[in-house]
C-alpha cells in the first residue's frame, strides 16, 4: 500500500529527512513515534504535498505509484485520507453538504457514478450512529464551532465516509484532551480492515493505548532508529525515548 525508501527530504532547503524506510502493507496499522524535533510533522507535511517540503532522494509509492507526483485531487481519488491536527472550520457550508461533495468526488475520479441522495443518508446515519458523531452536527456548518473532540469525530465521520485504502493521521504535539484522543482511536479502530493501511504520527504514547498498532517506529534525528510491536510503545511510555533510542 505504502513503501518509503530511503526517503531524503528537506524543509526551506534544510536536510530534516535522512533516509526513511518502511513498508506499510494493506490490513495493517503502523504508528510512527518519537521526540519533539525529530521529524515527525516533516514526514506528514511532505506526505500531504505541503509548500517548502521537498524530496530530495528516494521514493514514495502509494499503490505502485509515486505519491508526491499525484495532485491533491488524485490523491484523494486514489483512496488516501489526510487526517490534520487541526481541522479546519468551513463557515456557511452545512456538513452534510460537504460530506457528500466530497464522496462524489472521489467516486467520480473513480469513474463511479454519483451516490444517490437515499443511499448517501443511509450511509451517514449509520456512520454518524457507529462513530458517535451528533446528528444535528450534520446540519451545522464544518466544525464551526465545535470542540477538539466533536472536530476529530467529524473527521472520524469524513475518513469513513469516503472509504479510503491509506489513511494517514498526524496527531503530533500538544492540544488533543482526551475526548478528542478518544474520538481519533474509536474512529480508527472502527476503520480497520484488511484492505486498509493506517499510519499513526503521534507524539503520544497514549494514544496507542486506544489505538493498538500492528508495528510501533521511532524516529530519531530524521531516521527511524527503532522498530517492533504495540510493546514498543509501552517501552517508550515507561522509559522514555533517550533510553530506549541508545538501546538501539
Ligand atoms: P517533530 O514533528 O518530530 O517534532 P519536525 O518535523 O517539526 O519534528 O521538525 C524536525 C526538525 O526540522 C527540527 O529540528 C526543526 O527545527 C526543523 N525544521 C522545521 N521546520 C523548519 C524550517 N522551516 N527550516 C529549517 N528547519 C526546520
Ligand atoms: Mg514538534
Ligand atoms: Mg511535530
Amino acid at each position: 500500500m505504502l513503501e518509503i525508501k530511503n526517503l531524503h527530504a528537506t524543509v526551506d532547503g534544510a536536510e530534516i529527512l535522512k533516509g526513511i524506510d518502511l513498508t506499510i502493507n494493506a490490513g495493517e496499522v503502523h504508528a510512527i513515534m518519537g521526540p519533539n524535533g525529530s521529524g515527525k510533522s516533516t514526514l506528514s507535511y511532505l506526505l500531504s504535498g505541503r509548500e517548502g517540503y521537498e524530496m530530495t532522494e528516494g521514493s514514495v509509492l502509494f499503490k505502485g505509484k509515486e505519491l508526491l507526483e499525484l495532485e491533491p485531487e488524485e490523491r484523494a481519488g486514489e483512496g488516501l485520507f489526510l487526517a490534520f491536527q487541526y481541522p479546519v472550520e468551513i463557515p456557511g457550508v452545512p456538513n452534510t453538504t460537504f460530506l457528500k461533495e466530497a464522496v462524489n468526488a472521489v467516486r467520480k475520479y473513480r469513474g463511479e457514478s454519483e451516490l444517490d441522495a437515499m443511499e448517501f443518508v443511509k450511509q451517514l446515519r449509520a456512520k454518524t450512529k457507529e462513530l458517535g458523531v451528533n446528528p444535528d452536527f450534520l446540519k451545522r456548518a464544518v466544525n464551526a464551532g465545535f470542540s477538539g473532540g466533536e472536530k476529530k469525530r467529524n473527521e472520524m465521520l469524513q475518513m469513513a465516509m469516503l472509504e479510503p485504502s491509506l489513511c494517514l493521521l498526524d496527531e503530533t504535539d500538544s492540544g488533543l484532551d482526551i475526548d478528542a484522543l478518544k474520538a481519533v482511536a474509536e474512529g480508527v479502530n472502527a476503520m480497520r480492515g484488511p484492505e486498509r493501511a493506517m499510519l499513526v504520527i503521534t507524539h503520544y504514547q497514549r494514544l496507542l493505548t486506544y489505538i493498538v498498532p500492528d508495528k510501533v517506529h521511532v524516529l530519531s534525528k530524521g531516521r527511524i532508529v527503532r522498530s517492533g510491536g504495540p510493546e514498543l510503545a509501552q517501552e517508550l511510555e515507561e522509559k522514555g525515548y533517550t533510553e530506549s533510542v541508545e538501546a538501539a
